[in-house]
C-alpha cells in the first residue's frame, strides 16, 4: 500500500497533465492517490478515468489556498468533494487570484518591471490558478525564484499583496459544504512554531492533518500524530508530487513515517 493524498497537475502548478500524474503514480506503486490542484478540480475527471484504467484508487480532491493569522498562504485539502458544488467555489477563488495578480503586477511595474497581467496569465499556460510563481517568471525571474520572492513577493516585500479570501475557517466550511473532508495540509511547511501549529489545529478543528510529509521531521511528525490521536483526526500522507523535474517535490513515496504509524485515507462522508 502506498498512499499519496496530495499531487498537482498542469491544472495548477504541476508539470504533467492529470492522466500523466496518475500514470506516474501507478508506476511508482501508489495504491490510493488524490489529485489536489490549487483551487481547481478540472483535472479530476481525467485523473479518475486514468485511475480506473490503471486499477488504482483516486480520491476526488482539491487544495484550497486560504489566509490565517499564522500563515499568509495556508493550504487545506478537501477530499471526497462533490465536483459540481466545488466548481463555482473554484471559479471565485480563481477570480480572486486574477485580481490579486493584477495588483501585484501593478506594484512590480511601479518598481520598474515591464510586465502586464496578460504576460503573467500567459506564463500560467493551461493552469486555471494563476499564482505568484507565474508572476515572478513573467517579470523575468528564472531558475530559483527564492531571491525574487524574498525581494518582492513575500509579506512585507515591495510588491506583496495579501490573499483576502477565503479564511482557513471558511475554506473548511466550503469543503464540508461540498460534502468533503477537510485536512490541513503540511502544517510545518507553512508554520514553524509548534505552539502555533497546535493552536491552529485546536481552533480550526479540521477532520485531519497531513502528518507524513517529506520536509516534516520525526519530532514534527510525532507532534502531529499526537494531535490526531487526541482530537480524533485522520493522519494523512503525501509527497506533494509536482512532476518529474520539480525542484522539491518530484517523487512519489518520498515521505517518511519514521515507524510512528500508518497513513490513513479519510472515509467518504
Ligand atoms: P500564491 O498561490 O500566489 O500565493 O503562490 C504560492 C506559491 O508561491 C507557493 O506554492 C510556492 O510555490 C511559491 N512560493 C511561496 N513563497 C515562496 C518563496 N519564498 N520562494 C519561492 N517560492 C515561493
Ligand atoms: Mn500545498
Amino acid at each position: 500500500m502506498l498512499i499519496e493524498l496530495q499531487s498537482h497537475s498542469t491544472v495548477s502548478d504541476g508539470q504533467l497533465a492529470p492522466a500523466q500524474v496518475v500514470e506516474e503514480a501507478a508506476k511508482a506503486g501508489v495504491t490510493t492517490l488524490a489529485l489536489t490542484d490549487h483551487d481547481g478540480v478540472a483535472g479530476v475527471p481525467a485523473a479518475a478515468a486514468a485511475a480506473e484504467r490503471l486499477g488504482i484508487e483516486l480520491v476526488p480532491a482539491i487544495e484550497m489556498s486560504c489566509v490565517h493569522e499564522y500563515a499568509e498562504d495556508l493550504h487545506i485539502c478537501g477530499y471526497w468533494i462533490d465536483l459540481e458544488t466545488m466548481g463555482p467555489i473554484c471559479d471565485r477563488a480563481q477570480e480572486e487570484r486574477r485580481t490579486r495578480a493584477g495588483e501585484i503586477v501593478a506594484n512590480l511595474r511601479r518598481e520598474g518591471f515591464d510586465l502586464t497581467l496578460e504576460d503573467a496569465i500567459r506564463e500560467a499556460g493551461d493552469a486555471d490558478s494563476i499564482g505568484r510563481p507565474h508572476i515572478a517568471k513573467a517579470a523575468g525571474a528564472t531558475g530559483d525564484l527564492g531571491p525574487f520572492f524574498e525581494e518582492y513577493l513575500v509579506p512585507g516585500a515591495k510588491a506583496f499583496v495579501p490573499r483576502r479570501w477565503p479564511s482557513a475557517a471558511e475554506a473548511i466550511e466550503l469543503i464540508r459544504g461540498a460534502g468533503g473532508v477537510a485536512v490541513v495540509a503540511h502544517p510545518y511547511w507553512d508554520i514553524s512554531d509548534p505552539q502555533e501549529v497546535e493552536d491552529l489545529i485546536r481552533s480550526l478543528r479540521p477532520d485531519g492533518i497531513e502528518t507524513y510529509y517529506p520536509p516534516h521531521t520525526r519530532e514534527q511528525t510525532a507532534h502531529l500524530l499526537g494531535l490526531c490521536e487526541e482530537l480524533g483526526l485522520v493522519a494523512t500522507a503525501s509527497s506533494d508530487y509536482h512532476g518529474p523535474t520539480h525542484k522539491t517535490f518530484a517523487e512519489f513515496g518520498a515521505y517518511d513515517t519514521y515507524g510512528l504509524g500508518e497513513p490513513q485515507v479519510p472515509a467518504r462522508p
